[in-house]
């Protein structure tokens, strides 16, 4: 049975990639020099791939002297992204080479499905089921009515979905629906699918975070990189030879209950019942009610505001940045990141937490583990969850092999 053509084995490397040099997909496809050469130029004739300059970057991470990117066309194809949040959903339509065409945010209801379905709380399984399913109506209107914005549009061939809530990779069922109220257990990806008559690929929107952040984001370039989320919890997203970790249960990186080592503990228990964990002592939650004293009652914005004048403010999150560097100087010394990135809600005030992050990766880790590893905070801020859809989009999408004209 003969393989994939060279030209298909390239065409899928650079789905979802900004772009790649002929170097990196000789080693990604284990093609020849001669293969991967003949077959960019029969794609480069077929206008599906373009060729651009890549400088080398002032910061040394890509040294030495310009080389040839390639990227895929719009020719290729389209994919489109819908993340829900809270209180509103983005939807976004791009090339397969994550060049955003059009993007636009609404707001919805999708806990409970009470606005978009006329007023009820949603607290039965039917009302919860009509939220959902008139959320979904509205993301596929925002979808096709995205598409129309789109000059020249090309043939859109598949949706990546982020949802605040762990998602089952077995069947990209919806585990807990904390935030989503109604969702646990469907598996709107699928419903989503059935609807527009195309794959739809879903994740959760920490993952698709670091996904993107180590594609488009201040990871960029790093083949292995860590996400942290500092938020009402603590997590890590793992992202391993390019790739999101997600573990056999979607848990991988749930470092929040992880004991911190040698820490005297707040003296309360954290709600999974452990003593000192990572969660209680560097979470929002808890660098808010540190400060409480201080400020009395104050909101996660308050708190990043606070931090370019208080050096109180700044040495409570100093004091966190060094209990996660505890925890995450054990993972790094297993995994050996490139990079690590802080992001969620206080990434504005990234500074201090980094600060306390690198002295305990200096104390902890291997030489050449921890002095080596970048510590940055996130770039993409709101837009890391619908760019990282688009990834996972693109990577479900089977390019158009012949213009646009016909199919895979
Ligand atoms: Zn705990």
């Amino acid at each position: 049975m003969p393989g994939p053509t060279a030209s298909r084995l390239i065409l899928d490397e650079l789905r979802g990639e900004v772009r790649l040099t002929r170097a990196e997909l000789i080693e990604r496809t284990g093609l020849s020099r001669s293969s991967v050469s003949g077959a960019v130029g029969e794609l480069l004739s077929a206008g599906l791939v373009a060729e651009h300059t890549i400088q080398p970057a002032p910061d040394g991470r890509r040294p030495g002297r310009p080389v040839a990117g390639l990227s895929l066309t719009r020719a290729a194809g389209l994919v489109a992204a819908v993340e829900f949040g809270r209180d509103h959903m983005s939807v976004a339509v791009a090339d397969m080479a994550l060049r955003v065409l059009t993007e636009r945010t609404v707001s919805i209801d999708a806990a409970g499905g009470k606005d978009v379905a006329g007023g009820r709380d949603g607290t039965d399984g039917r009302d919860a089921a009509g939220g959902r399913d008139a959320v979904l109506r509205a993301a596929e209107a925002q979808i096709l009515s995205a598409l129309t914005e789109v000059p020249e549009p090309q043939a859109l061939l598949a949706v990546g979905m982020g949802l605040p809530a762990p998602i089952l990779a077995a069947d990209g069922s919806v585990v807990s629906g904390p935030v989503l109220h109604g969702w646990a257990g469907s598996r709107p990806a699928a419903e989503l699918g059935d609807r527009l008559g195309l794959p739809v690929a879903i994740d959760n929107d920490a993952n698709l975070g670091a996904l993107a952040e180590a594609r488009l984001g201040a990871g960029r370039g790093a083949r292995d990189m860590l996400y942290l989320t500092i938020s009402s919890g603590v997590g890590a997203g793992l992202v391993l030879d390019g790739r999101v970790h997600r573990g056999r249960h979607g848990v991988a990186g749930e470092i929040g209950h992880v004991p911190v080592a040698g820490a005297a503990g707040t003296g309360r228990a954290c709600r999974c019942g452990g003593l000192r964990c990572l969660e209680t002592l560097a979470s929002t939650t808890a660098i808010l009610e540190a400060l409480e004293p201080s400020f009395g009652p104050l909101t996660v914005a308050r708190l990043v505001t606070l931090a370019s004048s208080e050096s109180i403010v700044r040495r409570v999150l100093t004091d966190a940045g060094r209990a996660i560097g505890t925890v995450v100087g054990d993972l790094a010394n297993t995994l050996d990141p490139a990079v690590i990135v802080l992001g969620g809600p206080l990434t504005e005030a990234a500074r201090p937490l980094l600060t306390g992050l690198r002295e305990s990766l200096d104390r902890r880790t291997q030489p050449g583990v921890g002095d080596a590893v970048r510590l940055v905070p996130a770039a993409l801020g709101e837009r890391a969850g619908v760019l990282g859809a688009l990834i996972i989009a693109a990577e479900t999408a089977a390019v158009l092999e012949s213009g646009g004209e016909g199919n895979a």
